[in-house]
């Protein structure tokens, strides 16, 4: 089963990728993820992205589709994929769908969790006072939104056409959206 997770920054993508992972045992592909590893281990890569993500900026569609197109390939791995902050434009979108065909397999659920700009200021606000971090983070959070519905609204309109696409409110919390998600994969 491969499903795709949209939501943008802090609306809890990351949490329910993981409990849907361990649900279908299944891989979590956060591209988020992946990209911070390329820098933490400071490969060529690493090197080439770290200052666009540090502004909250997109890294390269081609950059993205490789590391994505590694792990998809893997002869290891086991084709139950939870797609986390990718696809994150159309063109990630269109070669998504052809990696996919080419190893015969397609996208079982789309789940869009929709969260306003709004809450996730006040949600990082509130991690903010608690976690006593910089003001540098609600500023490259709320330039990594715009950037998340300016370029990725426009995959989840095109997506948003299948039978296979559910629109979730992000604004719950965690577990009532676990349990929706349930609902959705367990039928
Ligand atoms: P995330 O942890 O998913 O919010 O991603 C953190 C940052 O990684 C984003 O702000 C982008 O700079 C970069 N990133 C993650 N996924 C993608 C993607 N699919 N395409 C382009 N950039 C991405």
């Amino acid at each position: 089963m491969n499903i795709i997770l949209f939501g943008p920054p802090g609306a809890g993508k990351g949490t329910q990728s993981k409990y849907i992972a361990k649900k279908i045992d299944g891989i979590q592909i956060s591209t988020g993820d992946i990209l911070r590893d390329e820098i933490t281990k400071n490969t060529d890569i690493g090197k080439i992205i770290s200052n666009d993500m540090n502004e909250g900026k997109f890294v390269s569609d081609e950059i993205v589709n490789m590391l994505v197109k590694k792990i998809i390939f893997d002869p290891h791995e086991k084709n139950n994929f939870i797609f986390d902050g990718y696809p994150r434009s159309l063109s990630q979108a269109q070669y998504l769908d052809a990696m996919l065909k080419n190893s015969n397999q397609r996208i079982n659920f789309i789940f869009s969790l929709n969260v306003s700009k709004e809450i996730i200021i006040k949600r990082i606000e509130k991690r903010k006072s608690i976690e006593k971090r910089s003001d540098d983070e609600l500023n490259t959070i709320i330039a990594r939104y715009n950037t998340y519905i300016k370029t990725t609204k426009p995959v989840i309109d095109f997506y948003s056409k299948n039978s296979n696409f559910y629109e979730i409110d992000g604004a719950l919390g965690i577990n009532e959206i676990t349990s929706k998600i349930d609902t959705f994969i367990n039928v």
